[in-house]
C-alpha cells in the first residue's frame, strides 16, 4: 500500500471510533488463517484471552542515529494510550495467574525492557510512575554499576567518534568504509553491526576488539554512564517494577555450548538476587529470534527456577502458549497513531 494512503488511513482510524471497534474485536477474535493462509470463516475466537508483552529497549530525549532509541514524549503518550485502552499488567503476575489457572483481562498487555539501560530509569520509570503502572526490565548484570558495555554499543561509540576517516573490516571480504561524514559513519556501523550479530560470541568480541584497535577508540566516555546501577534498580524495585534476567555478557545462548549458556543464565539470575533479595522468575533470549534458542536452552531456563520465558518472536500469547517462548511485539512507530493502530491490528492477526 502506498506510505501515504497507509498514513491516511491510520490517522481516520486514530481519530474515529473504528480503533476502539478493531480493539473490541481483537479481544474477541483474530483473523483465522491456515499455513500462512487466510481462511474461511476468516475470523475465529480466541479460545483463551490473548495477552500482548511489548518490548522497548531505549528511549530518548535527543534523538541519536548511532544510538536508536523511543522518544521520551512518544513513550509517554503510549503508555497513555495503553492505560486508557487496556489492562496494563505487570508480566509475572500474568503468568501466575495463567499458572494458576486464574483469568486474566481480554485486554491485558505487558511492557518489558530489554538490557538494563540507564534511561529506563531516568526517562521511563517516571513515566511508569506517574501512571502507576508495572514493567519489567531484564537485565543483561554484566553491565550493572560500569562493569561492562554491549559489544555493539563499543562498535556504535567508536565509529561515531574516531578520528579515523576510512575503516577495513572483514577477513575474508575486506569491505573499505570511508568515515568522512554522519551518514558514510552511519553506514559503516549498521553494516558492521549486521554482519557480526550472527558470529560466535567470543569471535564477536574479539573483532570488535580489534576494530576498536583499528579505529584508535580506547576510551568510552559518556557510554559508561548508558547502564543502569543497582542503588537505581533498587529504587526502581521499591516503587513496583519487576526484575528478569538476561544473561551476564548477552551473547547469543544457541551459538554456546549448553554449560556456558547455563552459567550465564544462572549467574545473571543469582546476581539479581542476591541484590534486590527476591526470586527472579523471568528470563529474556538475548536477541530472542527463533534461531537464538532452542528447546535445551528452553529446559535449562525452566530447570533453573525460572518461571516464563520471552523472546522477540512476534505474536500474541494465551495462556496455552510454551510459556518459555512468551511472542513479543516491538513497535518501532514515528507516531502514536501508527503505533495505536498496529498494536491494535498485531492482536487481531496473532
Ligand atoms: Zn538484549
Amino acid at each position: 500500500m502506498h506510505q501515504s494512503l497507509r498514513s491516511i488511513l491510520t490517522q481516520v482510524c486514530f481519530r474515529s471510533g473504528l480503533l476502539y471497534g478493531l480493539q473490541r474485536l481483537g479481544d474477541r477474535v483474530h483473523l483465522h488463517r491456515r499455513h500462512g493462509r487466510l481462511e474461511f470463516p476468516y475470523l475465529t475466537n480466541w479460545r483463551a484471552p490473548g495477552f500482548q508483552i511489548l518490548t522497548y529497549h531505549r528511549l530518548t530525549k535527543r534523538r541519536d542515529p548511532f544510538f536508536a532509541g523511543i522518544d521520551v514524549e512518544l513513550f509517554k503518550q503510549q503508555v497513555g494510550f495503553l492505560v486508557r485502552n487496556y489492562a496494563v499488567m505487570d508480566l509475572a503476575e500474568i503468568v501466575r495467574r495463567l499458572d494458576d489457572g486464574q483469568a486474566i483481562p481480554r485486554n491485558a498487555v505487558a511492557l518489558t525492557f530489554d538490557d538494563g539501560y540507564r534511561d529506563n530509569y531516568e526517562l521511563a520509570f517516571p513515566i511508569l510512575e506517574s501512571f502507576q503502572i508495572p514493567a519489567t526490565v531484564f537485565l543483561t548484570t554484566g553491565f550493572v554499576n560500569r562493569e561492562g558495555l554491549l559489544w555493539n554499543d563499543k562498535i556504535s561509540y567508536a565509529v561515531k567518534h574516531t578520528r579515523k576517516k576510512c575503516l577495513t573490516f572483514g577477513c575474508q571480504d575486506t569491505v573499505h568504509f570511508p568515515l568522512h561524514t554522519v551518514g558514510e559513519r552511519l553506514v559503516a556501523t549498521r553494516t558492521i553491526l549486521f554482519q557480526l550479530l550472527h558470529d560466535p560470541h567470543a569471535w564477536k568480541l574479539a573483532l570488535t576488539d580489534a576494530l576498536l584497535k583499528d579505529l584508535d577508540v580506547h576510551d568510552f566516555g559518556d557510554l559508561w554512564d548508558s547502564m543502569l546501577t543497582w542503588d537505581q534498580i533498587r529504587r526502581m524495585k521499591a516503587k513496583g517494577i519487576r526484575f528478569g534476567a538476561h544473561t551476564v555478557t548477552h551473547p547469543i545462548l544457541s551459538r554456546l555450548p549448553l554449560e556456558e549458556a547455563r552459567r550465564e543464565i544462572l549467574e545473571s539470575k543469582e546476581a539479581i538476587e542476591a541484590e534486590l533479595n527476591e526470586p527472579v522468575e523471568l528470563f529474556a533470549f538475548p536477541v530472542g529470534r527463533a534461531a537464538d534458542f532452542n528447546s535445551n536452552l528452553k529446559k535449562t531456563v525452566s530447570e533453573l527456577g525460572f518461571r516464563a520465558a520471552v523472546t522477540t518472536i512476534f505474536g500474541t500469547n494465551t495462556g496455552e502458549t510454551d510459556r518459555f517462548q512468551l511472542r513479543r511485539v516491538g513497535l518501532d512507530e514515528p507516531d502514536l497513531a501508527s503505533f495505536a493502530v498496529k498494536h491494535c491490528w498485531y492482536k487481531l492477526v496473532m
